[in-house]
């Protein structure tokens, strides 16, 4: 439920399109194929992901011999399943049983990156988890007060030092203090700057380094957050992180701000990194885990 509401405006935007395309057109035709794949392309849903789904509905409709548009409409949103669950892994984080979690949360200034922190932290609480954060963004101005607030929010102490200080200190002193106190799950916030990829990568290297020399395995997850709202950008972002570092998972926050939520599907096709959990407003229960299947056929409902 929550999740239909949150994608509201994608949804009502999406179906309204199609279902007006599907008035006008009763044959399928090139034509109607041709603006299936305009209203695709303005959903957000990335041009190469677009092409490739033509290609597999026209074959389809040459297999199955459908000759109406209303036979095709449910082969569009099994091929969109399909292109979301390439590898069929699900949202699930890899968690430590007996262990402590470390999550390094990476992403550019501005995408949602604290406040999905700050969700996270709330989550694991609610399941009955011990949790803390990391102020590991030391580079913006305000990025560790605005995580203070949702520590204090959310009831979880939050590691910090000084503005300007080096963030893989901050990452030693959280690591020491997370496992004197025995914590369920660890969360790191990192600076966002995007301007200098050597000097983003240099700076994430150093911190999980520093995180798994205390920790072998750690960091468990290294959570990529992207801004919905932002369309193509996210996806370059992802190129970018992706080339600085290992992204396990993709968290796309403002998906209640946008009608275009195909950016989703983009993502999943385009880049291999499953999204993991979806932002879909600024509240500290607005954060839900991804589900492929809900996503696309709730488009259609
Ligand atoms: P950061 O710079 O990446 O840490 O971004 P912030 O966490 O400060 O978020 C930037 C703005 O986006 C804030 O106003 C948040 O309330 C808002 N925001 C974050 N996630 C969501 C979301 O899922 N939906 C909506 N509508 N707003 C969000």
């Amino acid at each position: 439920e929550k999740f239909k509401d949150g994608m509201s405006k994608t949804r009502e935007s999406f179906l309204g399109k199609m279902n007006e395309l599907f008035a006008r057109y009763r044959t399928v035709d090139e034509d109607f194929f041709e603006e299936l794949e305009e209203l695709l392309i303005g959903a957000d849903v990335g041009v190469e992901t677009v092409l490739e789904l033509i290609d597999e509905l026209k074959d389809e409709v040459r297999l199955r011999n459908i000759k109406d548009t209303s036979g095709l409409a449910p082969v569009i949103s099994e091929k969109l399943a399909e292109k979301l669950d390439k590898t069929g892994e699900d949202s699930a984080l890899n968690m430590q049983e007996n262990d402590m979690t470390v999550i390094l949360f990476v992403g550019v200034n501005g995408v949602g990156k604290t406040t999905t922190i700050g969700k996270m932290a709330h989550m694991f609480k609610e399941e009955g988890k011990s949790v803390m954060m990391a102020a590991g963004d030391t580079f913006r101005a305000g990025a560790i007060e605005q995580l203070e607030v949702w520590g204090e929010r959310v009831g979880v102490d939050v590691v910090k030092q000084q503005a300007g200080s080096d963030p893989a200190a901050v990452m030693y002193d959280a690591v020491q203090s997370a496992k004197s106190k025995n914590v369920d799950v660890l969360l790191c916030d990192t600076a966002g700057r995007l301007q200098n990829k050597v000097n983003l990568m240099k700076e994430l290297e150093k911190v999980k380094k520093v995180i798994s020399r205390e920790i072998p395995d750690a960091p468990h997850e290294v959570l990529l957050v992207l801004d919905a709202t932002t369309g193509q950008n996210a996806m370059s972002q992802a190129k970018t992180f992706g080339q600085a570092t290992d992204v396990s998972g993709i968290i796309l926050t403002k998906l209640d701000g946008t009608a275009k939520g195909g950016i989703v599907l983009a993502i999943r096709n385009e880049l291999d990194i499953p999204v993991k959990y979806v932002g879909l407003g600024e509240k500290m229960d607005d954060l839900q885990p991804f589900d492929s299947e809900q996503f696309v056929y709730g488009l259609f409902k």
